[in-house]
């Protein structure tokens, strides 16, 4: 039994406010939303981070984000809907049981804001591509 908030939650041990769930999959409010009605998907069963979570929960979790993605944006008359997945601490992920934010978000409402770099040229971007594809292959 794994000692983790979000198993706890599962387990009915620590209070939610839940919102949705099906039989392998939940869907409770985040306790500090970036904005109101920031929503947590989560697999029932614990797992660490996205490459844990076994392919089979795949389709259930991607209805249940759109399922619960569509609700949000009708319950808080938002205009857009961000869905995040955090993995590992670098990354900000800081609950070590897989998860997908979905956040509703409005029209220059300052939230999640990146800088995007630039490639220093064409060739370290190709050596990026290259670098990648030959991961892909293994
Ligand atoms: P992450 O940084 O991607 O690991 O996100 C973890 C999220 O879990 C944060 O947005 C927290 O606000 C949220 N969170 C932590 N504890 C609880 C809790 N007991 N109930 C609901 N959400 C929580
Ligand atoms: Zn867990």
């Amino acid at each position: 039994m794994q000692d983790c908030i979000f198993c706890r939650i599962v387990r009915g041990e620590l209070p939610s406010e839940q919102v949705y769930q099906t039989d392998a999959v939940l869907a409770f409010l985040d306790i500090a939303p970036i904005a109101p009605g920031h929503v947590l998907v989560i697999p029932k069963q614990h797992y660490a981070t996205l490459w844990d979570v076994p392919d089979h929960l795949a389709p259930q979790l991607n209805q249940v984000l759109q399922i619960v993605g569509q609700a949000v944006l009708k319950a808080t008359h938002a205009s857009g809907l961000n869905v995040v997945m955090n993995n590992y601490a670098s990354a900000g992920q800081v609950v070590p049981h897989a998860h997908w934010h979905l956040i509703p978000r409005r029209e220059n409402d300052g939230l999640l804001q990146v800088v995007q770099e630039k490639y220093e040229s064409n060739q370290s971007m190709r050596e990026m591509a290259e670098g990648i594809r030959r991961a892909v292959a293994g």
